[in-house]
């Protein structure tokens, strides 16, 4: 249904806006970090690859073909999506500032073992503000 697809397009390209909108606040305050970047980056490049796909297939086959701009822009996605950190890994640096938890072990560190109520839990020796939550001002 093609007006389906142009209001869930639509939506996907506003809320990115108001998402780079809220960002160019927090750089403005000074308060911007690595987390709140991987965070746009990740969720603006994921809505990019789903609205590309839905202008693809609001052209049915011709979407397909070489012979449309559409086309071209599946590929555009997909490196937006994947280089500069793909999503999984920016997903990594946002699950790390909420949590507190490294999932990734970064080499050269000591990972410190950490007992949270039942649970032990692997973190490396982060310093503790980099343990507070940045992404506290969303
Ligand atoms: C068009 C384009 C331009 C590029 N330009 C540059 C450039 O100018 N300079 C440059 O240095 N590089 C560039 N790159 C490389 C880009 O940064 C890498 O492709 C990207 O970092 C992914 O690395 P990889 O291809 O080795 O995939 P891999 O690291 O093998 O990852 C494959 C998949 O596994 C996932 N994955 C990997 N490790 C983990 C993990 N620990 N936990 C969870 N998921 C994981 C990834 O998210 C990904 O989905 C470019 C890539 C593209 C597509």
């Amino acid at each position: 249904m093609v007006q389906d697809l142009l209001a869930k397009m639509l939506a996907n390209i506003t809320a990115s806006q108001c998402l780079l909108v809220r960002m160019a606040q927090l750089q403005a305050e000074g308060k911007m970090t690595d987390a709140h970047a991987a965070l746009a980056k990740a969720f603006t490049t994921a809505k990019c690859r789903e609205t590309v796909a839905w202008a693809r297939e609001l052209l049915g086959g011709n979407g397909i073909a070489a012979d449309y701009n559409v086309g071209r822009f599946f590929a555009d996605a997909e490196a937006l999506y994947s280089y500069e950190g793909t999503f999984q890994m920016q997903n990594l640096i946002v699950g790390k500032a909420v949590t507190g938890l490294q999932r990734l072990h970064v080499s050269g560190s000591e990972p410190a073992m950490v007992t949270t109520g039942s649970a032990e839990t692997t973190l490396n020796s982060n310093k503790e503000s980099e343990m507070k939550n940045p992404c506290r001002s969303l």
